[in-house]
């Protein structure tokens, strides 16, 4: 799917644009449509500038997330930039509670610092301008804002965006950085799970507010924003309540007793009519003495399932296994899989090959979990 372009390449992670920018753009362009002259000149510089700089802001915001993460070895995906926000997509979350506090203050304190760092050009600001700035919070339509001259009027924008994004991100509601820091916080007390629940009733809370404000307000990106935020609540929710309860098992409930052997000089072409017709897809490959050699997996065997050629077995069988006890812990398991893209592993206990742990079972044993806990 390509919802979104990739603009940059920060410390190796994509910086993506998300195709919904164009509204924006669009919007921009609609509102200059009645009075193009207003758009000219300084104006348009200024307003570039400033469009310009609220994206480094939220670019800053999300490469402070990414930074705090990287120090506790968590790669970034991808860092995915919207008009209501950016998102830093984290390969998966510190687990201790502390390391999640810091990743997730690191971005608010980015902006903290940012509109600190630019306080001290206020002073460029004549004060009897400044004297004025309380009554245009008051009245934001009246024209004491107006008032001010644009480089004035970007230097004040730039101080309020970065403390009003600090502020907004801080509100203890999933997904927002809050959320996340009210997690951790209480998870320090409790279980993940349980913390989870409580910070993602509190972000549904505050989502349904939203969207009732907007719709009082009929203002729609509000409402849009809203809605997104009450989602991505649920979503994570049912994200950690799978994660906890896969944690709940071990290798043995899933391990399949019962797996075809493939010995070292069997003809390639054999297996791969197996592979075709029957329902397992991975294999563990033996020598004569019954002594595991290596793994043939789904992916090489689709590779050659044209070939004509004449081959034994052994050409193509991979070390990529490693062996697993049956006690061991299912995510666990499940991360070394995936991490290491591990197709099929022997499963032992003490020394005897007692079965295999099949990606395939793997998945459909995610999916029927997922369905349990809807
Ligand atoms: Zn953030």
């Amino acid at each position: 799917m390509h919802t979104s372009i990739q603009i940059a390449k920060i410390w190796g992670i994509p910086v993506r644009l998300h195709w919904t920018f164009v509204l924006v753009l669009g919007w921009l362009v609609y509102l200059g449509i009645p009075d193009w002259q207003y758009f000219r000149g300084q104006r348009a510089l200024w307003m570039f500038v400033s469009v310009f700089a609220v994206f480094v802001c939220i670019l800053l915001h999300e490469l402070g997330h990414a930074f705090m993460a990287r120090r506790y070895g968590v790669q970034t995906l991808q860092i995915m930039l919207s008009p209501i926000g950016g998102q830093a997509i984290l390969e998966r979350m510190p687990k201790q509670p502390r390391k999640e506090l810091l990743v997730a203050l690191a971005g608010p304190i980015v902006n903290m610092i940012l509109a600190i760092t630019a306080l001290p050009f206020l002073f460029w600001i004549p004060a009897e301008k400044l004297a004025h700035l309380p009554q245009f919070f008051g009245n934001p339509n009246g024209n004491t804002f107006l008032r001010l001259d644009l480089d004035e009027r970007f230097i004040i924008g730039f101080v309020l965006l970065n403390f009003l994004v600090a502020l907004f991100n801080l509100i203890p509601a999933f997904p927002l950085d809050g959320g996340r820091i009210l997690r951790a916080l209480l998870s320090m007390r409790m279980n993940k799970l349980g913390a989870t629940r409580i910070a993602t009733f509190l972000g549904q809370g505050f989502a349904a507010l939203i969207v009732l404000f907007s719709v009082s307000q009929y203002n729609w990106l509000m409402g849009v924003i809203g809605l997104f935020i009450f989602v991505s609540a649920s979503m994570e929710y049912r994200y950690v309540k799978l994660d906890s309860r896969l944690h709940s098992f071990s290798v043995k409930d899933i391990l399949r007793p019962r797996f075809t052997r493939i010995y070292l000089d069997e003809d390639l072409q054999q297996v791969i009519q197996q592979w075709r017709e029957g329902s397992e897809k991975n294999f563990l490959v033996f020598n004569r003495f019954e002594q595991l050699q290596g793994v043939l997996t789904s992916p090489i065997l689709m590779e050659h399932q044209q070939s004509e050629e004449k081959e034994l077995v052994e050409v193509l069988l991979t070390q990529e296994y490693v062996e697993i006890g049956k006690e061991d812990n299912l995510m666990k398991v499940i991360r070394l899989m995936q991490d290491e893209d591990y197709e099929i592993l022997p499963v032992y206990e003490g020394k005897e090959l007692i079965g295999v742990v099949d990606w395939n079972d793997v998945e459909h044993f995610i999916r029927l979990q997922k369905e349990q806990i809807r």
